[in-house]
């Protein structure tokens, strides 16, 4: 099969590891008989410099018709005073608007070799951890109606609104779903429902569409503070996990932290069509760029995501994550993961090391 792959690089460390998922792609290509094409395009401070835009139109219409996007990050120290709107970052929202992406994709996963890197006591981690995170991305408190203003006792007051329709959940509540017969058929949904209408309606509404669409997973609701416990306490217990766009945000730091190195975690945004971003979670490193020491592992997982999630290649998937797994077994480390006894390696290195276990 052929794929046309978008690859934003974008700057700091962007180049570098979309480099690595690259080698990585083509030789899983090479393997199993898929041709990947890949068009660089701007986004982000090097399409300030050149174009005057974080993101162009050019960027945006190519990127559409991709077949799927692999995203570096954007931003450094040169554009970090530039005003609001043209601001590097902007650039990530604008392409995640453009594309109609509205459901987020995090797994926080903790290899077994890497449980040392854990805050966690190390009987909890050690035989590794994989929360799956689908975070719904552009509804709730974060784009709800909010004012601000005096009252008539010249007392300040602000409000915000946390608001979500049926038509909103189901489709958040397909992707997890879909993502959940992938793999264990257990969905914990997280809401508020004992305090909050919206989280009521979160909750019928995910039973009813899981019952009706999916009979054969089953869904477990978790208040979102016994959540944010039982993710320091068993985070092993999880596997996939949905839940608004606000505690998403915060469900997904908080279990990226249990992993202890965001060099090793990537990410997936998508919507209705199979054209998804994929994107480490780390940004631009602009501190260690050009120094080949950045851990790729992170966007080389990305692109493996890419290739389950939006081109149906499971046992390519397979094969890009048990090759990562044999590195780290035979003890490979970039800087940022590196323990006692390591042999330490550059970002080219690493990327040609997990390309040669494919
Ligand atoms: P960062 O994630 O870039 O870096 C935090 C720390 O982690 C740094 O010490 C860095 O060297 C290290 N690090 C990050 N990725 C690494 C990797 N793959 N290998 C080894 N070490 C790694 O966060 P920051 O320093 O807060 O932000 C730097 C720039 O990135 C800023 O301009 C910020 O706005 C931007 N940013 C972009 C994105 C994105 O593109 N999605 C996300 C977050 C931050």
């Amino acid at each position: 099969m052929n794929y046309n792959i978008a690859v934003l690089d974008g700057d700091g460390i962007g180049p570098e590891i979309c480099a690595g998922a690259i080698k990585v792609l083509n030789k899983v290509g090479e393997k199993f008989g898929h041709n990947f094409a890949f068009e660089h395009l701007d986004i982000g401070g090097c399409s300030i410099d050149k174009h005057g835009t974080p993101l162009t139109d050019y960027t945006v219409q190519r990127c559409l018709a991709s077949d799927s996007v692999l995203l570096g990050a954007v931003g450094g120290y040169k554009w970090d005073n530039m005003p609001g709107d043209t601001r590097p970052e902007k650039g990530l929202l604008k392409i995640r608007k453009a594309m109609g992406l509205y459901s987020n994709i995090r797994p926080a996963k903790l290899w077994k070799s890497l449980a040392n890197a854990s805050p966690l006591k190390y009987d909890l981690v050690k035989n590794g951890i994989e929360i799956i995170i689908v975070r719904e991305l552009i509804g709730g408190i974060y784009f709800g109606e909010r004012d601000k203003g005096v009252d008539e006792n010249g007392v300040e007051y602000a409000w915000d609104t946390e608001k979500y329709s049926v038509p909103e959940i189901e489709r958040i509540t397909k992707i997890a779903c879909e993502m959940a017969q992938k793999r264990s058929k257990r969905l914990v949904s997280v809401d508020k429902a004992n305090v909050l209408e919206s989280s009521r309606l979160w909750r019928k509404t995910v039973h009813e569409y899981a019952a009706k669409n999916f009979p054969e997973i089953e869904v477990v609701d978790v208040l979102v503070d016994n959540m944010a416990m039982q993710i320091v306490k068993n985070p092993a217990q999880f596997d996939v996990v949905v839940t608004s766009n606000i505690f998403g945000d915060i469900l997904s730091d908080e279990a990226a932290q249990v992993t202890g190195s965001i060099g090793m975690l990537a990410s997936s945004s998508l919507g209705d069509s199979k054209c998804g971003l994929y994107e480490p979670i780390h940004g631009s490193a602009p501190d260690i760029a050009g120094k080949n020491i950045a851990n790729p592992i992170a966007t080389i997982l990305a692109a493996a995501m890419m290739l389950r999630d939006s081109f149906d290649l499971n046992e390519e998937y397979n094969a890009i994550e048990s090759a990562i797994q044999k590195v780290l077994d035979k003890n490979y480390r970039t800087g940022d993961i590196a323990e006692d006894g390591a042999i330490i390696v550059g970002c080219n290195e690493m990327a040609e090391l997990i390309a040669a276990e494919i």
